[in-house]
């Protein structure tokens, strides 16, 4: 294993843009090589974020590519492989061929530190990387640390090692006052969940210290660190703080975030959508659908042509189906009344903020 390599995937998605700007500003001294996926698939904006980004960050953004042919794009070559099977929920062959693969494929079996956009107010870990070399590190979230060190950390057969590198990154005093919940092994009274959020309420930089130093016995990326700035990192941002840091560096909102007005039977509607990726995502909803057919019409019909063979994007109805008149008005009524229902639960009035729920959906290969 050589030198571990510091990398952060840009998506097209306002975090992973959001990210590389706060990393840039925060932690400068972090040597990071920037990558996409490129399926050939994605949206114009999503190209014009990687462009405007590289000259933000002063860095080229690797652009890595499945297999292609001269005539077909990565996803068209896959496609024609799987013998036009599109790609579904239940079969999400493009994520895994188009993202992941190359992924994998360029950072081969150096140990890698992997920076992911999750944000403080999501509960998804994500789709990511299951490769043993690939240590994921979420900076926008109070707890930094992927799940699965997190498990090894809390696990009850490692509590007296916890509890020792405790007492020697504590003063005493703190130290007694956790102890007993250090001690406390996880049961059903008390889960994982909130064994965590004590010790992270305890003092964040603190926890981190005792992780990295768990970690220099494991085979983990970190190990083979001296120091990792990121372990003072208190911060915990939001949606909002995303939008902010986007805004204040100059880059912006990508385009397709904006939410659009629309009339239907005398009531006004807004629409929008809600992520990159292909523009033909199957994780978009019907009324993100009415949008593509709206504001970009040549791509709906592109991606209508993909729907052959009685394979569709959507399980219960094809594209054809969904632009027919009644059927876009009834996706644009359903649309205001569930906008309603869910401004009135909600304390914000950004429509990524009302329709939140399906940005936690998908895979933080395409979507962060
Ligand atoms: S954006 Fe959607 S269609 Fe494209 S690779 Fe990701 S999951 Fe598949």
């Amino acid at each position: 294993m050589g030198k571990v390599r510091h990398v952060l995937g840009i998506s097209g998605g306002k975090d992973s843009a959001a990210l590389a700007i706060y990393l840039k500003n925060k932690h400068p001294e972090l040597d990071i090589e920037y990558y996409t996926c490129d399926t050939g698939k994605e949206l114009d904006e999503t190209y014009e974020l990687v462009e405007k980004l590289e000259k933000y960050l002063g860095k080229k953004i690797v652009k890595l590519q499945a297999k292609k042919d001269s005539l077909h794009s990565p996803f068209d070559y896959l496609l024609k492989i799987k013998g036009n099977y599109l790609p579904s929920h239940f079969s999400r062959w493009c994520t895994r061929e188009l993202k992941l693969k190359p992924f994998e494929d360029w950072i081969k079996d150096d140990p890698v530190i992997s920076y992911v956009g999750i944000r403080g107010d999501e509960s998804r870990e994500g789709y990511i990387s299951k490769k043993t070399n690939i240590q994921s590190i979420f900076p926008f979230r109070r707890n930094i640390w992927s799940e699965d060190v997190i498990n090894k950390v809390l696990n009850n057969s490692n509590i007296a090692q916890i509890v020792r590198l405790y007492e020697e990154n504590s003063n005493e005093g703190d130290f007694n006052a956790l102890r007993p919940y250090l001690e406390q092994p996880l049961s059903f009274e008390f889960p994982q969940k909130q064994k965590l959020e004590s010790l992270l309420d305890a003092g964040t930089a603190t926890f981190n210290k005792v992780v990295f130093q768990f970690l220099k016995n494991t085979k983990y990326p970190l190990a083979k660190e001296k120091d990792f700035s990121l372990l003072e990192n208190e911060d915990n941002l939001v949606r909002e703080d995303i939008f902010q840091i986007l805004e204040n560096s100059g880059i912006g909102v990508p385009e397709y975030y904006k939410k659009v007005a629309y009339q239907v039977e005398g009531q006004e509607g807004y629409y929008a959508r809600s992520r990159s990726g292909c523009y033909f995502c199957f994780f978009q909803q019907k009324i993100e659908w009415v949008w593509l057919y709206e504001q970009h019409p040549h791509l709906y019909e592109l991606a209508m042509d993909y729907e052959k063979d009685g394979y569709t994007w959507i399980q219960d109805e094809s594209l054809a189906e969904l632009i027919l008149p009644e059927r876009i008005q009834q996706i644009k009524e359903d649309n205001i009344k569930r906008v309603e229902h869910a401004a009135a639960n909600s304390r914000s009035d950004l429509l990524l903020d009302i329709l939140g729920e399906a940005e936690e959906e998908g895979c933080a290969a395409c979507f962060i």
